[in-house]
């Protein structure tokens, strides 16, 4: 049976990237059965100025599975960022960004395997904030100082909310991908000798949650001291679990090790929906060029094939990917060791090339 998947080409380089995935997907020999769904700055007049349509959602819902292409947001003004909606609106909890060295890819490093999951509902991202000189600033400001807190007259406030709930269930998501996946330990990363009530509690339910899936490994750091044992040993670390912002630091970081973001592919998880997209956004300089590594968005394909059951697609395509990779001849302007390396193709071309791979 086909599997339904809602695809959403999104905008900037996105339709290029999606269309490219696409075509590789089906050239694995896995049916798929696309409803494909605007979204992003393109359509919003269409839809009285909302980017995120609800039927979109709805969309995604239904099949409980998508698949994403990049979608801009402008700076100052506009819309509010379509992806954190899109994450807020299918309470989509768990960011997951495996980031793993491809042989042949410039990289400082070798044998990289992480897989970062990032929290992605609350801590400074949960959107409560307070503008300088607003009256709920000043009203919240008078309050924290008759409670003893120190805090100028001039200052705006972001709320970091990390709840009991939240930690549990991203932890406990963290170990069953960890089981899943067949991989070895779970390190949770923290601020709890500085935040004790946020980060503190985080790891307190950490440890909890970690008691009851005793037959994975379990440490925790200071993600400080973290950022430095990435660059140092990469290779001692396995699954990181974060909290929102450690996360997304953590997270570029992580791509940094491997090549960049051409080749750092993630996936986003509710409880009944997954949206697969690249960690990269939509390039804008790139558009409509036939320029993007599309690697990124096959990538996240292939966690796709993995997370819909498809296992022996997914290793197929990664294999493919890694093949043009380590063969350095059909890749992107972005894998080249000059930007402006004549023989660099193009997204589609890179298409073609995983194809003729899957079908060799
Ligand atoms: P970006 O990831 O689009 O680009 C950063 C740099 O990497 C640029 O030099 C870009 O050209 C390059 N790059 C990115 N993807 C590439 C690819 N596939 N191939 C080759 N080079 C690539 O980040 P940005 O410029 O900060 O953001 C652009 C827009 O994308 C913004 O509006 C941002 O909000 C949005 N964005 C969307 C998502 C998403 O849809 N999930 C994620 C991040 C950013």
């Amino acid at each position: 049976m086909a599997h339904r998947v809602t695809l959403i080409p999104g905008d900037g380089t996105g339709p290029e990237l999606t269309e490219a995935t696409r075509r590789v997907l089906e050239a694995t020999g896995v049916d798929f059965d696309w409803d494909v769904q605007h979204a992003g700055s393109d359509v919003m007049d269409q839809y009285g100025g909302n980017p995120l349509p609800d039927h979109v959602l709805d969309a995604i819902r239904e099949s409980g599975v998508a698949i994403k292409g990049p979608i801009t947001t402008p700076i100052g003004g506009g819309f509010r960022s379509v992806n954190v909606a899109l994450r807020r609106g299918l309470d989509l909890y768990a960011q997951v960004r495996p980031c793993k060295t491809y042989q042949g890819v410039r990289s400082r490093y070798e044998g990289v395997d992480l897989v970062i999951v990032r929290e992605a509902t609350e801590d400074l991202y949960a959107g409560i904030e307070y503008e300088v000189g607003s009256d709920e600033a000043r009203e919240l400001t008078h309050w924290i100082r008759s409670h003893d807190g120190q805090l100028r007259e001039d200052a705006g406030i972001s709320i970091k909310p990390i709840s009991v709930e939240g930690t549990q269930r991203i932890l406990q998501f963290a170990f069953d991908y960890a089981r899943r996946y067949g991989r070895r330990k779970v390190t949770s990363v923290h601020k709890a000798n500085i935040m004790k009530f946020t980060d503190g509690l985080w790891l307190r339910t950490a440890r909890e949650v970690a008691a009851q899936n005793s037959d994975i490994e379990f440490d925790d750091r200071i993600a400080d001291n973290m950022c430095m044992q990435l660059v140092q040993h990469p290779e001692d670390y396995d699954v990181l679990v974060l909290p929102n912002l450690y996360g997304d630091i953590v997270s570029d970081l992580a791509a940094g090790l491997i090549g960049g973001l051409g080749v750092a592919p993630g996936a986003n998880f509710g409880n009944r929906v997954a949206v697969f997209e690249p960690t990269h956004g939509s390039a804008p300089k790139y558009a409509g060029m036939n320029k993007a590594n599309p690697m990124a968005q096959m990538l996240s394909g292939m966690l796709m094939l993995h997370h819909i059951g498809e296992h022996d697609a997914g290793v197929r395509l990664e294999r493919a990917i890694a093949g043009l990779i380590r063969e350095g001849k059909s890749v992107t302007h972005d894998l080249n060791p000059r930007r402006d390396d004549p023989t660099a193709v193009g997204t589609s071309d890179v298409a073609d090339a995983v194809i003729a791979k899957l079908q060799a």
